[in-house]
């Protein structure tokens, strides 16, 4: 396929905004990226696709995100409200979860793809929980990614908190999708190893989850220090803060992401920054849960890759970045903090080298062998657009509403805003239907607990 009349930022080492340009797609990935006249030359035959002057940007990666807690939006929260990040997991999320059935995981999943595919998020490293259905848990997200056609990775977040048996089953999820990925890989799919956070899981479960991710040569998907009480919990029980708890552990390491990490010190930064671990930023999860401001520019500075996710809000990433670029400021009473560069830099050059730890081909430029994942912007900027000042344009202009069309793996998933592999009234209609039985379910859960 031949995309023409498009302006196109390329992002990557050289960036460049390329007017009335074109990309040709073969299978799932770019071939040729230049002017419209050129490659119309070059590719005669090839079927075209008139993007009509739209701006075409890699589409969007979301680096850590849950699914499983679509549910919540509209949800009644029974009891006073929670007063601090730990309540919160255990007044909502540690509820929510138990309430998930086969249905509500898959619709969960739907819901959540189709407003990736609506926003232009095209790649998302998502962290799945659900107690009551363990096995087979990663079937049913699997199933309905495939169908949408984004492109996942997926883990089974392993705790301590629903008992043995419940960390037992979370363990044996997580090794029996990965063999089930390594025998029939998917391009669309990954796996990584899910763990809930230091907090909530034993030394000894701890030391199964490294034994197993080893012997499949996989990284680690964990929460770090994301409230306080996660180093208190580790300062308490093991003498050591949870970045040195778990690099002792073996956690830690290139291939492993750590959300958040809000709460690291210095030296936690500097294990971080020696073992190569990636970091997860989500700036607006962290406003809502007040839990403080992860200290993104400490870990830039000590050459720790920091991406940027969404923690379950919306997946208009654009959104995410806009947060990313004021909180920031309004932390550090300075203007100068979190630049609209770092910002981009944060969103596509570290989340595309996060994305790579799970995929073999460049994510997140538009350049000859990189992934065709693409979305098409009706955005007419009235000031002049360039590579230089882009980081502003996208931060002050851009928005999830202007995507018209999403392409994942030279694929079509959504065309002039009408999607093509998922019937998303159809998804709502389902999701309404049964979302009264999952509130209700939370609310018995609630009521038990008193
Ligand atoms: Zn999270």
């Amino acid at each position: 396929m031949l995309i023409t009349h498009g302006r196109i930022a390329t992002f990557g080492q050289n960036p460049q905004v390329i007017e009335d340009g074109a990309i040709c797609l073969a299978d799932d990935q770019i071939i040729a990226v230049g002017p419209t006249a050129e490659l119309r030359a070059r590719y005669p035959e090839a079927e075209q696709l008139d993007a009509k002057g739209q701006l075409i940007m890699p589409g969007s990666i979301c680096a850590h995100t849950h699914f499983y807690g679509a549910f919540a939006r509209g949800m009644a929260i029974p009891g006073a409200p929670a007063r601090n990040f730990v309540e919160i997991l255990q007044k909502l999320w540690w509820r929510l979860d138990r309430a998930l059935d086969e249905e509500s995981i898959r619709l969960s999943a739907l819901v959540c793809l189709v407003d990736a595919i609506r926003n232009g998020t095209t790649t998302l490293i998502d962290h799945h929980a659900s107690p009551n259905l363990i096995d087979g848990s990663l079937d049913l997200c699997a199933d309905a990614i495939v169908q949408s056609g984004l492109r996942v990775c997926e883990c089974y977040e392993v705790t301590d908190r629903n008992g043995p048996e419940g960390a037992q089953a979370g363990i044996v999820e997580n090794v029996r999708f990965a063999k089930l990925l390594a025998a029939r890989p998917n391009p669309l799919l990954a796996a990584s190893f899910g763990l809930h956070a230091s907090f909530t899981i034993g030394p000894e479960t701890l030391d199964r989850c490294v034994a197993e991710a080893k012997s499949l040569d996989i990284g680690f998907h964990i929460h770090v220090a994301e409230g306080d009480a996660d180093e208190i919990d580790s300062q308490t029980k093991y003498g050591q803060r949870v970045g040195e708890h778990l690099n002792a552990k073996g956690v830690l390491g290139e291939k492993t992401l750590s959300a958040h990490c809000v709460h690291v010190n210095q030296n936690e930064i500097n294990l971080l920054a020696k073992t190569d671990t990636k970091v997860s930023h989500q700036p607006r999860s962290n406003m809502n849960n007040a839990v403080g401001t992860t200290p993104v520019q400490k870990m830039l500075d000590a050459g720790v890759c920091v991406g940027l996710g969404n923690d379950g809000f919306s997946n208009n990433m654009y959104t995410e970045m806009k947060a990313a670029y004021l909180v920031h400021k309004a932390v550090a009473n300075d203007p100068r903090a979190m630049s609209g560069d770092t910002v981009t830099r944060l969103a596509y050059e570290n989340n595309a080298h996060i994305a790579s730890l799970f995929w073999p081909r460049p994510i997140g430029v538009i350049e000859p062998g990189a992934y065709a994942d693409l979305v098409f912007l009706d955005h007419a900027p009235y000031t002049p657009l360039t590579a230089g000042n882009l980081p502003w344009q996208i931060i002050f202009g851009l928005d999830g509403t202007h995507i018209t069309t999403t392409i994942v793996g030279g694929k079509v998933l959504m065309r002039d805003r009408v999607l093509l592999t998922l019937d998303e009234e159809r998804i709502a209609a389902q999701a309404r239907e049964i979302a009264p039985q999952v509130w209700q379910r939370f609310e018995e859960i609630s009521l038990n607990e008193g």
